[in-house]
C-alpha cells in the first residue's frame, strides 16, 4: 500500500519484516501514520519482525516511531546480527489443550522486553515471548512465511478456521 485510500480496499493488514527504521520513515513520508492507526482500531493487523517493532508501544531507538497497537516494549536486533540468524524449534500454545512445535526463523529479530497485562503470549523462545496477541493485533519476532507457517494468518484473518478449538496436532502432525 502507498496511499491512505488503499486501506479502504483491504480487510486487514500484515506489516512485514524488513527494516523498521525505513518503515518508520516511509510511513511518515507517505502520510500514512494516522490512517494506519485509525485502520488498526477496528481491523486485524499482524506485524512480523520489523513489523512487530512497528506494532509496539515503545521502542528504545529514536529512529523508530512505532504505531502502538500492542502494549509491548521491543528491543531491535536483540537476538544478534544477520550472521547470527537461526531457525529454531519453538513450542506454541494456541489453546489450552494443544501445544505444537514448529520451525521459527529469527533474522536480526526483535525481542519483546516488557508487556502489559492485556498481552497473551502464544510462544516463547529462551524465556522471551516471540508470538503475542491482544484482541485483533498479533505480533511475531520471526518470519512465518519462510517456514510456510500460516496458522497465525488463520487466527487473525480467517475466524472460520477455528484454530483455537481445533486439534492442531492432528492437522500439523510432523
Ligand atoms: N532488525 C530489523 C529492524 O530493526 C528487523 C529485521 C527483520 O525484519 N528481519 O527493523
Amino acid at each position: 500500500m502507498k496511499v491512505p485510500l488503499d486501506l479502504e480496499s483491504v480487510d486487514g493488514l500484515v506489516i512485514p519484516g524488513g527494516e523498521s527504521t525505513t518503515l518508520s520513515l516511509l510511513i511518515d513520508s507517505f502520510d500514512l501514520r494516522q490512517p494506519l492507526i485509525n485502520f488498526g482500531k477496528d481491523h486485524p493487523v499482524m506485524g512480523t519482525c520489523a513489523g512487530l517493532i512497528m506494532m509496539a508501544k515503545d521502542v528504545p531507538d529514536e529512529r523508530v516511531n512505532p504505531l502502538g497497537f500492542l502494549n509491548i516494549c521491543v528491543d531491535r536486533n536483540a537476538y544478534g546480527r544477520q550472521i547470527e540468524s537461526s531457525t529454531e524449534m519453538v513450542k506454541y500454545h494456541f489453546n489450552s489443550n494443544t501445544e505444537i512445535e514448529f520451525a521459527t526463523t529469527l533474522i536480526r529479530a526483535p525481542k519483546i522486553s516488557e508487556m502489559g497485562d492485556d498481552i497473551q503470549v502464544i510462544g516463547e523462545f529462551k524465556g522471551s515471548p516471540v508470538a503475542v496477541i491482544s484482541g485483533h493485533h498479533l505480533g511475531l519476532s520471526f518470519h512465518p512465511e519462510l517456514d510456510d507457517i500460516d496458522l497465525f494468518h488463520q487466527i487473525l484473518f480467517d475466524p472460520s478456521s477455528n484454530v483455537y478449538t481445533k486439534n492442531l496436532n492432528q492437522i500439523y502432525a510432523t
